[in-house]
């Protein structure tokens, strides 16, 4: 089986990773397709804004009704600093046969070389680069053994960034992300 992990922080979850998932769903292929929300992602300047739980329920709001869309939530329940490589190690045991794919939005690959133990990583998972509005093609020779597939999908120009700030100002987050997902910002306070 073909098996595409797709992390992030999804703080919170918007139809940019949704449609990004879906186009890598139909366009590799893949037969199953799990979101890994980061406890602490390495990368990212400052600490993520809402708890690992409210992430979590986020996405399970978005994804309960969808066979298509499963969640692995190891790193939120182990919490720390959460490193890919610690990730796929374990799932390179728990799917021996499988290949395995990482998911990320082209933000990612012109920081590809400061992931931890990238020569380790690129070794055991292989990566779909999916398009995004506002960021260029960027191929990496410079990492032995780096397999990764471009996705050119339906570029979606939302980030979990500009959400924060729109519900920080009291504008409408609609057609950004989905009703659920909305309800239960609405519900919680988060953001504000
Ligand atoms: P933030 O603004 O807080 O960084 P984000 O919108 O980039 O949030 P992340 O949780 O950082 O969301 O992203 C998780 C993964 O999804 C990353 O690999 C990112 O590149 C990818 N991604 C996020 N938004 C999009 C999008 N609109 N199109 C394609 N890929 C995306
Ligand atoms: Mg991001």
């Amino acid at each position: 089986m073909k098996i595409g992990f797709m992390g992030g922080s999804f703080d919170p979850v918007h139809f940019g990773h949704l449609a990004a998932a879906q186009d890598a769903l139909e366009r590799i292929g893949l037969d199953r397709l799990f979101f890994v929300p980061a406890a602490q992602a390495p990368l990212k300047s400052g600490v993520v804004q809402a708890s690992g739980e409210h992430r979590l329920a986020m996405l399970r709001a978005t994804t309960d009704d969808d066979a298509r869309f499963e969640i692995y939530d190891c790193e939120l329940r182990k919490g720390g600093v959460s490193y890919t490589i610690d990730t796929v190690r374990q799932l390179r045991v728990q799917f021996p046969d499988d290949t395995l794919y990482w998911i990320i939005g082209a933000d990612q690959p012109e920081r590809l070389h400061l992931w931890g133990e990238i020569g380790e990583l690129v070794k055991l998972v292989e990566f779909i680069v999916l398009a995004r509005p506002g960021y260029a093609r960027t191929e990496r020779t410079d990492i032995p053994g780096l397999r990764m597939h471009q996705c050119e999908g339906h570029l979606l120009s939302i980030s979990s960034t500009e959400l924060r700030e729109r519900v920080r100002q009291g504008l409408p987050v609609d057609f950004f992300m989905p009703h659920k997902t909305i309800e239960y910002i609405q519900k919680t306070g988060l953001y504000r």
